[in-house]
């Protein structure tokens, strides 16, 4: 078990400058060219792997081309064109809804407000924050994603479980320059060395701040269960 800093800030800024230094060139994984590609595939990857959702859109942004293409397509044409993807039938409907959407209120343009964005189908806070911050340069938050809701417990940063609080929570504590490579950071963190089952504790450049290292902790405070 490591021994974490003397507050949560202090523990947040160390896990950013360690893991900025482990994955300089964190960043998203999702392909896209433009920002009604980046919302579509943000929506694909809810509980989907991006490198699946990257196989499947390569085709289908060769497809649709815009707005009208998705809100025009029959749904059962596009969730066929979708259909690697978890809930594919699902997402085909947020898809076409969204785009409709954005082209009755928004003149055909991917909105650019927290309040526009999570008015759309299919699209919470997460989804909107990416659309955000790779889309628009916005960043109003921290993007918490499975990693990062597993990362921040384990470390110590929070104990919250929802991730709209652990949002609020990183908020307070990681400096704002860091919100958006926080998540980065936390999700090649999390697929490499800190993964869900088997963490490789002895090869974390964290193990001496984790309160949950297992060398001798008992409990993985993401779960809060016995390792
Ligand atoms: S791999 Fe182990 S030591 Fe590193 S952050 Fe995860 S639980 Fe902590």
């Amino acid at each position: 078990m490591g021994t974490p800093r003397e507050s949560t800030q202090a523990q947040a800024e160390t896990v950013v400058d360690r893991l900025k230094e482990e994955y300089p060139d964190s960043t998203i994984s999702l392909r896209y060219s433009n920002r009604l590609e980046l919302l579509i595939a943000v929506i694909l990857s809810a509980q989907c792997t991006d490198e699946r959702v990257n196989e499947e859109t390569a085709d289908l942004f060769e497809k649709y081309d815009g707005p009208e293409d998705y809100a025009n397509a029959p749904q059962d044409e596009l969730a066929e064109d979708l259909n690697s993807i978890t809930y594919y039938n699902s997402k085909a409907e947020y898809i076409r809804n969204s785009c409709q959407t954005i082209l009755e209120d928004h003149d055909g343009e991917v909105p650019d407000t927290m309040a526009e964005l999570t008015e759309l189908s299919g699209v919470g806070r997460k989804t909107a924050n990416v659309v955000l911050q790779h889309g628009h340069d916005i960043v109003e938050g921290v993007v918490v994603d499975t990693h990062v809701q597993r990362l921040s417990r384990r470390l110590g940063l929070t104990e919250e479980k929802r991730p709209e609080r652990i949002e609020e929570a990183l908020i307070d504590i990681v400096p704002e320059e860091h919100w958006q490579q926080f998540t980065h950071l936390c999700i090649d963190h999390g697929r490499a060395v800190c993964t869900a089952r088997n963490p490789d504790c002895d090869g974390c450049v964290l193990a001496d701040i984790c309160p949950s290292e297992r060398g001798d902790s008992e409990v993985d405070l993401a779960s809060g269960e016995p390792w």
